[in-house]
């Protein structure tokens, strides 16, 4: 699996190609959450992965978009953060004992549910990706205990990778942002925006659905809580989850599921997204 380890050492290569790398804050166990800016101008996009702990292989595929954006002239910033949550990510390869302080109670949960290899949430067990600000808690399959998945915090933004990842994209104030998951390839845009910004967003999402040629959503959710919800409610910008891999591979997904395929479909996809914007 791609492991934190793996991106720390593709972000020295990338400081040695000139990117600026800096840090968007700290995991609940006090790593570095890093990110990695490529171009100069103006707009601005935030591109995240790996917020769900099995889903290390869209950190991967950022990773390989931060090499075909610095072969290229960028007319804007593009701030990558392949890695939301290393602690989930180290969690699935270390195993509870990797966090001394947390492991009595990661060993019960994961007991629970079933190990550590199908696991999305953090150490606390809060599923990030339903911890920030917006409809928190009103997730058709929000749940109100620590788990592998699915556990919204016990308030909005109670886990420090959320609240981190808050205040770099209110520091950077983008003009969109992408959230990669996996799987099933589908693009998800919606959250109860204005009829003007649904008209806007969809648009854009068909653009980038071009190259994509994953399943287009339409306007209808029953998610809450997640980073994207919170960038449209919130921001009043244009957010995307795409959710890569098809559905022919099943977690957890081993590293020849991200496919040369896969990638070229995702390669330019910022690039597109600053044009559009
Ligand atoms: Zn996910």
């Amino acid at each position: 699996m791609y492991s934190y380890f793996d991106l720390l050492q593709d972000i020295e290569r990338f400081k040695l190609l000139g990117a600026e790398v800096g840090a968007v804050g700290y995991s609940e166990s006090g790593l570095l959450i890093p990110f990695i800016r490529v171009g100069e101008g103006e707009k601005k996009i935030i591109v995240t992965g790996a917020i769900h702990a099995r889903e290390s292989l869209t950190a991967k595929l950022i990773v390989r978009q931060i090499d075909y954006a610095l072969n290229r002239r960028i007319d804007g910033r593009i701030y990558f953060v392949p890695m939301l949550n290393p602690d989930g990510v180290l969690l699935i390869e270390k195993g509870a004992d990797y966090f001394p302080q947390k492991a009595e109670f990661l060993k019960t949960a994961g007991d629970v549910y079933g190990g550590f290899s199908l696991w999305k949430a953090n150490i606390n067990g809060v599923d990030l990706n339903t911890n920030f600000d917006a409809r928190w808690g009103k997730g058709a399959k929000n749940t109100f205990t620590p788990s592998g998945e699915n556990y919204v915090g016990a308030y909005p933004f109670s886990q420090s990778e959320s609240r981190a990842i808050r205040d770099f994209t209110l520091k950077i104030y983008p003009d969109a942002t992408v959230s990669y998951h996996a799987k099933g390839r589908e693009i998800y845009w919606y959250f109860y925006q204005s009829e003007s910004d649904k008209k806007r967003d969809f648009a854009i999402a068909k653009k980038l659905n071009e190259r994509l040629k994953y399943t287009l959503r339409k306007d209808e959710t029953d998610s809450a809580g997640g980073y994207k919800d919170w960038c449209v409610s919130a921001l009043k910008i244009p957010a995307f989850t795409i959710e890569i891999i098809s559905d022919e591979f099943s977690h957890p997904l081993s590293d020849s599921a991200l496919t040369e395929e896969e990638v070229e479909r995702n390669l330019h996809l910022p690039l597109t997204l600053l044009g559009e914007i």
